[in-house]
This record gives structure tokens, C-alpha cells and sequence, in this order.
């Protein structure tokens, strides 16, 4: 791990280093529960490598952003919310509220979510 990845929070948690209720893995892909749910499923699903946000990994590794939108609907799945609906959401920058900045895809649902963002 480099030095810029050991300060990141889900390369830490993909290294065992920081405990996560983890709902899915894959060779390239890590799923955990949100520390801080906003819906009654809220799971995040991240590469296991480390890219900065969702565009940084779709152009370095467009197979592996296809395996989390994939991780996405199997999970959907196994939290029984497929049917009724969920929504998949990559925040992208400070403004649009990105904090954590490794690539990370929310998967939110269980209750009406509202319009467009929410
Ligand atoms: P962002 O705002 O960057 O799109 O999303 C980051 C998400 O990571 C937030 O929803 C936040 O609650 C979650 N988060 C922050 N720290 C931790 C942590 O240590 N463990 C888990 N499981 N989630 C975290
Ligand atoms: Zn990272």
C-alpha cells in the first residue's frame, strides 16, 4: 500500500485494518454497510483499488466500474429491495459532497426515496 492510500479510509477498510459490516466481495470488489445510513439499506461498493472517484476508475478500469453496478443489483437483490426500487448514487467532488475520496457507489432503498437527489 502507498503512502497516500494508507491515509485512505476504504483502503484501509479493503486491508482489514478498519473493521466494516462487509455484504458482499469479490476479487475487485468490496460491499459494507454506511457507518451512517440514510436510508434502511444504505451499502457502499468500492473497488478494491484505489481510484479517486467514479470517472478516475470508469477510464482506468471500465470493467471493474461495470462489476460494481453489477455488485449493485446482487446486492439490491439480497436486501430484498430490487423490486420496489433503489437507488445508486456516485457523489463526484467537494461540492456534490464527495468526502471520502476512493471511488465508492451508494446503493440506497427500503422506503420512498423522492425525486431526483432526494
Ligand atoms: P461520500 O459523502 O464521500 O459520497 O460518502 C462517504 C460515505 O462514507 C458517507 O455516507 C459516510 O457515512 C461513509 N463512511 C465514512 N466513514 C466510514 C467508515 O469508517 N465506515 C463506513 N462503513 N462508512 C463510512
Ligand atoms: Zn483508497
Amino acid at each position: 500500500m502507498s503512502a497516500a492510500q494508507a491515509e485512505c479510509l476504504f483502503c484501509r477498510i479493503v486491508a482489514g485494518q478498519i473493521p466494516a459490516k462487509v455484504v458482499h466481495e469479490s476479487e475487485n470488489v468490496l460491499a459494507f454497510r454506511d457507518i451512517n445510513p440514510q436510508a434502511p439499506t444504505h451499502v457502499l461498493v468500492i473497488p478494491k483499488e484505489h481510484h479517486p472517484h467514479a470517472a478516475a476508475l470508469a477510464a482506468a478500469r471500465p470493467e471493474v466500474t461495470a462489476e460494481l453496478v453489477a455488485a449493485a443489483g446482487a446486492i439490491a437483490e439480497q436486501e430484498g429491495i430490487s423490486e420496489a426500487g433503489y437507488r445508486l448514487l456516485f457523489n463526484t467532488g467537494e461540492q456534490a459532497g464527495q468526502t471520502v475520496f476512493h471511488a465508492h457507489l451508494h446503493v440506497l432503498g427500503g422506503e420512498w426515496l423522492g425525486g431526483l437527489v432526494g
